[in-house]
Parts: structure tokens; C-alpha cells; sequence
């Protein structure tokens, strides 16, 4: 990627003031504005910023309400409180010198992994990836991935591509020539300017024509909440209920204890007993737990209860239970059955 990008950044780059006179204190400025914010908005306030306040000294000494009537406007007005209590640590651990080390970065008020890497690899050429929404678009498509770009785990794996393709000798103008391509050339929405575009050649998401399908952004799925009430039962021989669960669905086969639908009181408990032909002799214990599946959410009611009779129920020994896989939605169960067993 980087020697396509790199001869498309040095003819079509943006002229940006924080580009033409290179500091730590403007880019990182200059990046804390741009969150949300776009290029045009900036402008005026980063001029009228670098103004009033020249270096880090001078930002770290402001006065707060006079630093937040100057931001005005560009709104989030926590970028500014957390700009000027970095630059009061800047001043006061690092003698006003910018620490050129990502960790020392990521611990300053408003810096995180993007920031971080934009400062290091333009302010002092370090080979950082600087990776955000847009670059993300761009990693998503040129490589054609489906990874889902808000998941934690998948953005690990970008930055990680990002690295890779990262030039030795020009990390900043590779990072800002991705962010330029970003905002000119690989727009979000369906209709990216491929034709004018420097990678067009190499990308996957071109060549397969799904540019409009990419970058993946999956919706985070609400958990839909099951209520469950679990029987362990055991007859006075030490035999235990079980069931084998439908061969498709959720923990398709698996073993469980009797359980059904709702939370039931201990007198609807007693009514399921009667209903499936048991005779409660001695109610044990009773329990509230919670598994947390993919798409679900159990809450679960449970009862230990000794019961007489063999009902509708299949019953197995301890032998027998030995080899069945029960799934650790019901370890709660289990548990007290190992409890009760080692009484
Ligand atoms: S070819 Fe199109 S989709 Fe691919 S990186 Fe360039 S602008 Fe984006």
C-alpha cells in the first residue's frame, strides 16, 4: 500500500497549517480538535488557539473559563478541560517536552491509541500506526474484510495490518495520507471514488465490486432474557433427573435438569412436582443464577428437592452421570448437587 499511497499524498495532500509547522504541542492540538469535528470548523480555532496559547507552558498557565469561551462552538467541551490538564502534566513531569513514548502518551488526560499514534509517527517519525473510523473503512476494504470494525478484538487486528504496511521512513505521511484518502477519495456511504484512487489497483473490495458492503459494522445484539426454573431432584437412592435437550437450538443434545419456563414460587415449584407425578420429601435448597449466551440471557430459578416416585422423568445414577455432558449454564445446579451428594 504505502508506495502508491505515499506518491498520491505528495501530489493531493492537504495544506493544513499543523502540517506546515510540525510540533508534538500543534498535531497534538490539532487531532484533539479534529475529533468530530471537521477540517473546515477547525481552522479558525486552531489559528486563534495557537495564538493565545503558543506553546504547552501557556496552555498549562490559561485560565480555564477564557481557554473554554475560545472553544466555544467546536463543542465537547471536555477535549479542552483534558487539553489543558495534559499540558499541566507535560509542564510539570516533562519539563514541557512532549514524551515521545506511547505508553507516557496513552496516560495523558484525552490521548488515546489514535492520538497517540498520530503524534508519534508525525511529530517524531516513529513507525506508529494512527488508526481511526477512517482508516479502518480503508484497512476493511482494500484487504475485502468482513471483520466488524466495532468489535474490540477485530480492530486489533487492522491496527496490526495498519502496522504492517507502515513505510520505515515515513510513518506520518503514510497515517496522514490515509487519513486524507479517507476523507476525499474512500468515502464512507456507497459510493467511494475508486476511479481516482491511488490503491484501486490492489483492492479487494474494487475488484469484487462490494465497496458498498464494506466495512462491516455489526449492531451490537441485545441479549433477550429467558426465565428458566431448574429441578435438580433426587430420589432417596441418590439417582438424579435429567433430560436430554432437542437435537437442534441452544446447547443442541446436551443434558439438563428438568426445568421450565418462568420463575416459579416454591408453591408453583410444588405443583410442577405434583404435575409430574413426584412427591416432594424434603425441599434442600434454593438458588438464583444467571448464564449469559451469545444471543441470550438465562435467569434462572432453581430448587434442590429429594422427591419419591419416578413420574415422567428419566433418573440416572451417579455412575451414569459420570459420562453426560451438562452444560455449564447449569454449573450452578450442579454444583449443589456435588454439595448435597457430599453431605
Ligand atoms: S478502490 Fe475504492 S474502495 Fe478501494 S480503497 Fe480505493 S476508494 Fe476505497
Amino acid at each position: 500500500m504505502a508506495r502508491p499511497l505515499l506518491a498520491w499524498y505528495d501530489v493531493n495532500r492537504r495544506i493544513l497549517p499543523w502540517r506546515e509547522e510540525v510540533s508534538p504541542y500543534r498535531t497534538w492540538v490539532s487531532e484533539i480538535m479534529l475529533q468530530q469535528t471537521r477540517v473546515a470548523a477547525v481552522l479558525p480555532y486552531f489559528h486563534r488557539f495557537m495564538e493565545r496559547y503558543p506553546t504547552v507552558e501557556a496552555l498549562a498557565a490559561g485560565d480555564e473559563q477564557e481557554l473554554l469561551k475560545l472553544w466555544e462552538g467546536l463543542g465537547y467541551y471536555s477535549r479542552a478541560r483534558n487539553l489543558q490538564k495534559a499540558a499541566q502534566v507535560v509542564t510539570r513531569e516533562y519539563g514541557g517536552q512532549f514524551p515521545a513514548d506511547y505508553k507516557a502518551l496513552m496516560s495523558l488526560p484525552g490521548i488515546g491509541d489514535y492520538t497517540a499514534g498520530a503524534i508519534l509517527s508525525i511529530a517524531f517519525g516513529a513507525p506508529v500506526p494512527a488508526v481511526d473510523g477512517n482508516v479502518l473503512r480503508i484497512l476493511s476494504r482494500v484487504t475485502g474484510s468482513d471483520l466488524d470494525i466495532l468489535d474490540a478484538k477485530n480492530k486489533k487486528t487492522y491496527r496490526a495490518w495498519a502496522e504492517a504496511a507502515l513505510p520505515a521512513d515515513r510513518p506520518g505521511a503514510f497515517n496522514q495520507a490515509l487519513m486524507d484518502l479517507g476523507s476525499a477519495i474512500c468515502l464512507p456511504g456507497p459510493s467511494p471514488r475508486c476511479g481516482d484512487c491511488p490503491l484501486a489497483h490492489l483492492c479487494a473490495a474494487r475488484q469484487e465490486g462490494k465497496q458498498a458492503l464494506l466495512p462491516v459494522r455489526a449492531p451490537k445484539k441485545e441479549k433477550r432474557p429467558e426465565e428458566l426454573t431448574v429441578f435438580l431432584l433426587r430420589r432417596p437412592d441418590g439417582a438424579v433427573a435429567l433430560r436430554r435437550r432437542p437435537s437442534t437450538g441452544l446447547l443442541a443434545g446436551l443434558w439438563e435438569y428438568p426445568n421450565t419456563p418462568g420463575l416459579l414460587t416454591e408453591a408453583q415449584a410444588a405443583r410442577q412436582l405434583a404435575d409430574w407425578g413426584l412427591t416432594a420429601l424434603r425441599w434442600e435448597k434454593s438458588w438464583q443464577a444467571r448464564h449469559v449466551f451469545t444471543h441470550v440471557r438465562w435467569d434462572m430459578q432453581g430448587y434442590a428437592v429429594t422427591v419419591t416416585g419416578d413420574g415422567e422423568l428419566e433418573w440416572y445414577t451417579e455412575d451414569q452421570r459420570r459420562q453426560m455432558a451438562i452444560p455449564s449454564a447449569f454449573e450452578r445446579a450442579t454444583r449443589v448437587l456435588g454439595e448435597l451428594e457430599g453431605e
